[in-house]
């Protein structure tokens, strides 16, 4: 098993006693460690508590108002953050140690840049640096997708596997790959992008530049865009096709990787539900006939509502775990 490996990762170590000493004096009743988890995605931003169990202690949102400045925007976001830091201390009781974010692609590695698609107003935006400065703790910061990914395989319906695939069907299309209980980086972190596999070879043209990606042919705007009603609407046969298409993504991604689970969240998949899963199954099915593909599955993410702030806080467990092992090698 590899050094990345959730369980280990999320195997937290006892703080050093001069680090301990430093806190004393403002945080005797201080009873344990948490991480402020934020989601940012284009219709709202979130924040909460998160223990190092994955817990969600606290958590609350503010719709992301696209009118907004850059600057204006984060400071929307930064407000948001220092309110559950104070609720961390002084309703909780709990030390904030860190914070994790899961955002919206594209992004530089380690977010240092983002330029969410739906949020006009940050082209590389400089995230990171902004939150470090506006709290003064580590921030650890990854796309959306392949931090749900994270969340589903530690405590969701991915929980104990060494290798999946994680998607989420809403807006655009997002995934993020993990293999052999590592989640998968690539080089600009940006593994695990399933929204631009080609489902239609002439299909309609994508965000990207190219032509039938599963984002331009099953995505919520690709929806409305295709039936000019909102995907909250959909008709019998579009849940079928929106199914039909993620099933053959799967297929394609479970016989390169040697997968057999697929957990998929996102509004798209989860409001078609039973339609949508079985089509997409069926598609899978159809698909996936190597001797190690054959019954993979294709299943509803399980943490709900909660897996993008889980997801976010084990970015943070990830990265803080990283930057000890690296400390240590550097010893
Ligand atoms: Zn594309």
């Amino acid at each position: 098993m590899s050094d990345d490996t959730l369980d280990r990762l999320l195997s937290t170590e006892p703080r050093r006693a001069e680090e301990q000493g430093e806190d004393e004096g403002r945080s005797r009743q201080l009873v344990g460690d948490v991480i402020v988890a934020v989601d940012i995605g284009g219709t709202k931003m979130a924040a909460g508590l998160m223990t190092m169990q994955g817990e969600l202690l606290d958590r609350d949102q503010i719709p992301v108002d696209h009118r907004l400045s850059a600057d204006g925007l984060f400071s929307s976001l930064n407000t948001l953050v220092n309110s559950q830091l104070v609720r961390a201390r002084d309703h909780h009781h709990m030390r904030p140690v860190a914070i994790g974010v899961g955002c919206a692609g594209p992004m530089s590695r380690g977010a240092e840049t983002v330029s969410p698609i739906n949020i006009h107003s940050w082209r590389e935006y400089p995230l990171r640096e902004r939150l470090v400065a506006g709290t003064t703790l580590p921030v650890y910061a990854d796309l959306d997708a392949k931090a749900l990914a994270l969340a589903e395989g530690w405590l969701g319906g991915a929980q104990g596997k060494e290798s999946f695939l994680a998607m989420v069907v809403g807006t655009g299309v997002g995934g993020g790959i993990v293999l052999n209980g590592q989640l998968l980086d690539g080089a600009e972190g940006n593994a695990g992008h399933v929204g631009h596999i080609i489902v239609e070879p002439n299909g309609r043209r994508c965000g990207c530049g190219s032509k039938g990606c599963l984002e331009a042919e099953a995505s919520g705007s690709a929806i409305e865009a295709i039936t000019g009603r909102p995907p909250s609407e959909p008709t019998y046969e579009i849940m079928q096709r929106t199914g039909r298409l993620v099933g053959r993504a799967a297929a394609s991604v479970c016989n390169l990787l040697d997968l057999d689970l697929v957990v998929v969240g996102g509004s798209v998949a989860l409001g078609f539900g039973a339609t949508f899963f079985n089509s997409a199954q069926e598609t899978l099915d159809e698909h996936a006939k190597l001797s190690f593909s054959r019954g993979a599955r294709i299943t509803p993410v399980r943490l709900g509502d909660r897996g993008p702030l889980i997801g976010a806080g084990a970015v943070a467990v990830r990265g803080m775990h990283r930057a000890r092992r690296a400390a240590r090698s550097q010893q």
